[in-house]
C-alpha cells in the first residue's frame, strides 16, 4: 500500500507558498542538519528509510532546519559537532526510537506512518488554519511573549498585520481525527488505506510515551513565501535544553524568520551580487547571512530588542553550530564564523549609526549587508 499525498494540497497550503512574482512555489525552512542516527536496539538493524506519503516538491525547498530522524546505523561524523545540541537531538532520538521498536510488530508500513508521515502532518497542520496554531510553547506559555516580539517586529519593521506567526506542537498529532482528516483530503488513500492506517496510528498513540509527545514531531521552523512564520515547541525544547535561555530562542529564530520574510517582499527590487534564492550553495548562504544580519542589526537595536550583543552570540553561536558542514550543499547557511560575522555586522550597524534611535529603511538595512558580504565570508567583521 503506497499512497502519495500529491496534487490535492491546495497550493496555499503546500510547502510551495507563493510570493507573486517570484520564483513560484519556495519556502525557506529552519533546518537544524542533525545527523542523528535511529538506534535500533532489536538484534535486527532498522535499515528502511521511512518514506513519507506526501510528495511535496523539495526542489523548491530551502532548508535552514531539517530535524528528521535516520534510519542508519551510526551518527555520521561531522566537522561541526558533537555539541550539546547533537546530544540533546540524540537523546531525543533514541527515546522515540526505542519506543517506537518496544511497540512495534515489524509492519514497515508504521515506520511510513509514525516515522515519516507524522511529520510532514504536522508541518501541513502548522501552515492551515487550525486552533492548534495561535498558541507558542506546550500548554501557552510563550504565546503573550511572542506576541509581544511580534508586535515589536511589526513595529520596528513597518510590516503591521503582515506576516502570520503559527506554533507548531506535537499535541496536534494526539488527535486521531485530525490525522484522519489530513489522509483524506490531503491523499489519493483509499478509504481502506485509511482504515488500516488509523490502526496502525491509535496503536502507537495509546502505546507509546513518546508517540506523538517526542519533541522532534514538533521541530520545524520556517518562513513561507506566503508570508507565513512556523516555530515548533520541540526546536525551542531542543536548544532550551542543549542550555539556551529559551526567550532568546524563541526571539532570536522569530527574528530570522522575520529577517527572510523581508526579504521575500522586497524580493525582485533588492539586487545581489549572485541571484537570490536559486538553490546554490552560494546563493543560500547569501540570503541565510543576510537574515543573520537582519537578525543582529533588530535584536540589538535601541528600539528593536535591545539585546547586549553577548545573548546574541550566545544565540547564535548555538543555534549556527547546529547548522551546516554542508559546504557543497545547496541547503548551506554559511560556516559559523560567517554566520556569526554576519549578526556582528548587523549589530555593528545598529550600535554605530550616529542617532541610535534612528531606525534605517529595510532597503538601508539590504545596502548595508551587500557592502560587507565579502568581508562577512572572510570573517573579517571586527
Ligand atoms: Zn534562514
Amino acid at each position: 500500500m503506497k499512497i502519495k499525498f500529491t496534487k490535492l494540497l491546495p497550493l496555499s497550503l503546500t510547502f510551495g507558498l507563493i510570493l507573486g512574482s517570484c520564483s513560484d512555489e519556495q519556502i525557506v525552512q529552519e533546518d537544524v542538519k542533525t545527523t542523528t542516527a535511529v538506534r535500533a536496539q532489536t538484534s535486527q538493524e532498522l535499515s528502511i528509510e521511512p518514506t513519507s506519503r506526501f510528495d511535496l516538491d523539495t526542489e523548491r525547498l530551502i532548508n535552514d532546519f531539517d530535524l528528521k530522524l535516520k534510519l542508519s546505523e551510526a551518527v555520521e561524523p561531522s566537522e561541526c559537532g558533537p555539541t550539546p545540541f547533537n546530544e540533546v537531538a540524540t537523546y531525543y532520538n533514541n527515546l522515540l526510537i526505542d519506543s517506537f521498536i518496544s511497540v512495534w510488530d515489524g509492519n514497515p508500513e508504521a515506520i511510513d506512518i509514525i516515522l515519516g508521515d507524522y511529520f510532514v502532518i504536522n508541518q501541513i497542520a502548522a501552515t492551515t488554519e487550525n486552533n492548534n496554531t495561535d498558541y507558542f510553547g506546550a500548554n501557552g506559555e510563550y504565546t503573550n511573549f511572542m506576541k509581544k516580539n511580534v508586535r515589536s517586529l511589526e513595529k520596528f519593521w513597518e510590516m503591521s498585520n503582515l506576516i502570520q506567526v503559527n506554533g507548531q506542537h506535537t499535541a496536534t498529532l494526539e488527535d486521531l481525527d485530525f490525522i484522519q482528516y489530513i489522509y483524506e483530503v490531503y491523499s489519493d488513500a483509499t478509504p481502506e488505506d485509511i482504515e488500516n492506517i488509523m490502526a496502525i496510528a491509535e496503536h502507537f498513540n495509546s502505546n507509546s510515551d513518546q508517540i506523538p509527545e517526542n519533541p522532534f514531531f514538533a521541530s520545524d521552523g520556517f518562513a513561507t513565501f506566503d508570508r507565513t512564520i512556523v516555530i515548533g515547541d520541540g526546536i525551542v525544547t531542543f536548544l532550551e535544553e542543549a542550555g539556551l535561555d529559551p526567550k532568546v530562542v524563541w526571539s532570536s529564530i522569530l527574528a530570522h524568520e522575520w529577517g527572510h520574510q523581508i526579504q521575500f517582499l522586497n524580493f525582485g527590487s533588492w539586487e545581489y551580487p549572485v541571484p537570490a534564492f536559486n538553490n546554490t550553495p552560494e546563493s543560500t548562504r547569501m540570503t541565510e547571512l543576510e537574515a543573520d544580519f537582519i537578525t543582529g542589526y533588530y535584536l540589538t537595536h535601541k528600539r528593536g530588542a535591545t539585546y547586549n550583543w553577548k545573548r546574541v552570540e550566545d544565540f547564535l553561536s548555538a543555534f549556527y553550530f547546529i547548522g551546516d558542514c554542508g559546504f557543497e550543499s545547496d541547503g548551506h547557511h554559511g560556516t559559523p564564523a560567517q554566520r556569526l560575522a554576519a549578526a556582528k555586522a548587523g549589530y555593528n550597524l545598529a550600535n554605530n549609526t550616529k542617532k541610535k534611535g534612528h531606525i534605517l529603511s529595510q532597503q538601508e538595512v539590504h545596502d548595508a549587508f551587500i557592502s560587507t558580504l565579502d568581508l562577512i565570508i572572510e570573517d573579517s567583521i571586527l
